[in-house]
């Protein structure tokens, strides 16, 4: 399988892999914020080309880009689908979910990774073309209802808070809080079955300290170190045996997608989802140190 951001992406997902299987390797070295953004968003082309859409475990499918994750939650009542990303890139979306012989307009439901367009930037199309309805956290309502691509409000149908439920057809997905990233960044966590058993899907919204962010002296949101350090608590109580997140280098996709069919699923990666974590706290906390300390000395 090509790493398509050759040299970066593929290096660092194969240290993380080596990370995940060697309990004799070292840890691997702390990105710095530039490589884990760039590891996460990728290249322009790859934010709006679609990834061979997959099935992922039960009834939770991959329709995403090669570096912007949107999941289908596909029921006999309809489909929830989770991150609409950027407009432009809405009719590969709806090409991903009809491959999988799925139709785009029973989606009924439409939920959001976090008030970024590279996530949530396409949810107005998506609903004037399938009349689904928006749902999204409290908290990230003002930086939505700023995102108005081509002049088009942000469509808001439900508001949700921490812990609220979406049910469909026989499917939940629960609503966590783990702001930071942004005001109302939201964790999926929900259930599925597959071959008679059950196993728990987290799909982390981000934790992402991208280059630039400030979280000192922040006038906009003098919270935010505080917020981060809430999300990272909620995530650390949750204990998933499939990790998926708003970006997939954040779960390793292309690797995993790659293994689809050898062997036990590949999805299944508990002790992937604890050093991922690991990896974005410890990032978190030196930028944080480091600006704390910056702004000591001023
Ligand atoms: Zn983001």
């Amino acid at each position: 399988m090509r790493y398509a951001l050759a040299s970066a992406s593929g290096v660092i997902s194969a240290i993380l892999v080596v990370g995940h299987v060697a309990a004799q390797t070292p840890a691997p070295r702390v990105l710095t914020q530039e490589e884990m953004f760039r590891r996460n968003v990728g290249t322009r082309e790859e934010q709006v080309t679609p990834f061979t859409p997959h099935r992922i475990i039960g009834n939770l499918h991959y329709v995403g880009t090669k570096s912007l994750a949107s999941f289908l939650v596909t029921t006999p009542q309809g489909h929830v689908l989770i991150n609409t990303n950027y407009e432009v890139a809405v009719p590969g979306l709806k090409e991903s979910v009809e491959k999988l012989g799925f139709a785009f307009s029973d989606i009924k439901i439409v939920l959001g990774s976090h008030a970024h367009g590279d996530h949530m930037e396409g949810d107005a199309l998506v609903k004037q073309m399938t009349g689904a309805q928006v749902m999204a956290m409290a908290e990230d309502v003002p930086a939505l209802e700023r995102m108005r691509p081509g002049g088009k409000p942000h469509p808001i149908d439900r508001v949700l808070k921490d812990g609220d439920t979406v049910s469909l057809g026989g499917s939940t997905l629960v609503a966590r809080l783990t702001p930071g990233h942004t005001r109302g960044c939201t964790t999926w966590t929900m259930t599925v079955t597959d071959g008679g058993r059950s196993y728990q899907v987290v799909i982390v919204g981000s934790m992402g300290s991208n280059p630039g962010f400030q979280f000192v002296n922040n006038k906009d949101n003098p919270a935010i170190a505080e917020e981060y350090k809430r999300g990272f608590e909620v995530l650390r109580t949750l204990k998933p045996d499939v990790p998926l997140a708003s970006h997939p280098a954040m779960y390793g996709m292309v690797d995993k997608f790659a293994r689809i069919g050898s062997g036990p699923n590949p999805f299944i990666d508990p002790a992937g989802y604890r050093a991922e974590m690991d990896a974005v706290e410890t990032l978190f906390r030196r930028v944080l140190a480091e600006q704390e300390q910056a702004a000591a000395v001023r």
